[in-house]
């Protein structure tokens, strides 16, 4: 990827966790990398292709200057946020905060904090049959489209399912989103959860009813396995009510570990039934 940099840009902010820092203030020094693909631009000698490095220079001012932060961690991270926000074809930034003056007794150069931070791809199923599902669901979906976090977002169609597992139940609501977010995906994880805590879930049965019930199906090519997160969703692939919503939204989304797309599982359960 091509990169953009801006380096050991000077500002005067007041971050810090001590009083006197936030009263007086201090220069901080920002290096930036921007990944974004100037081909286009480069080509076709055309600014509005790229992205205007002074642009981001003034939002970084902007936002070193109107917040105060305790941590540089906090510059960070909502320094590399807004960027991502407003320049559209940044697809990811390195983000460096350095503090020459940090109020620390020895000689030192600098302290800094670097953190990469960039657009990945999530892929969500969406279920519930409790109560007024569809209402659960599109509550569910208005979070995902409020969140700074999240853009780009495409929702699938509802469909009525029959329960999986334990069957003595109500019929299912499913469908799919796809979107990209800066969420990395322990805090994607968190995001759902915060979601599906604030429709009054309550589940005591494995695979019983539920108001709202949201996996992460796909988050870019990563395979991920710990204790709390597996990633594909190990049974996604068995599941003919996650697979048929999302082939309506993103039918090439390949599985990194089975190497089919999802119209091929699709196709492959459907023959299997
Ligand atoms: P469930 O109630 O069936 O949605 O399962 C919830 C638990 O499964 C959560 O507490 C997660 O920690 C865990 N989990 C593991 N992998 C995933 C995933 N891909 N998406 C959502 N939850 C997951």
């Amino acid at each position: 990827m091509d990169e953009i940099r801006i380096d050991n840009l000077k500002i005067f902010a007041h971050h810090g966790v001590f009083e006197h820092e936030n009263i007086n203030g201090q220069n901080f020094f920002v290096n930036a990398v921007l990944y974004t693909d100037t081909e286009r631009a480069g080509t076709l000698d055309n600014l509005e292709l790229s992205t205007d490095y002074g642009s981001v220079c003034t939002l970084i001012h902007k936002t070193m200057t109107q917040n105060t932060f305790s941590l540089i961690e906090s510059v960070a991270q909502k320094t590399a946020l807004e960027i991502l926000k407003n320049f559209p074809l940044i697809e990811s930034v390195d983000i460096e905060i350095r503090k020459p003056e940090a109020p620390v007794e020895m000689d030192f150069e600098s302290l800094s904090v670097k953190i990469h931070r960039g657009w990945h791809t999530a892929v969500i199923a969406l279920g519930s049959n409790i109560g007024d599902s569809r209402k659960y669901i599109e509550n569910a979906v208005e979070q995902f489209e409020k969140s700074e976090y999240i853009k780009d977002l495409k929702v699938s169609d509802l469909i009525v399912t029959k329960p999986y597992g334990y069957t003595e139940q109500d019929d299912f609501l499913n469908g799919a989103l796809i979107c990209k977010t800066v969420l990395s995906p322990h805090m994607l994880l968190d995001f759902i959860h915060s979601i599906e805590n604030s429709a009054d879930r309550v589940r005591e049965i494995h695979w019983g009813p539920r108001t709202l019930d949201l996996d992460i199906i796909f988050y870019d090519d990563a395979v991920i396995d710990t204790p709390d997160l597996t990633v594909p969703h190990a049974d996604m692939h068995n599941r003919t009510f996650v697979l048929e919503p999302l082939n309506s939204i993103a039918p090439y989304y390949r599985h990194p570990v089975l190497n089919l797309t999802v119209s091929q599982l699709l196709e492959k359960l459907k023959k299997n039934d």
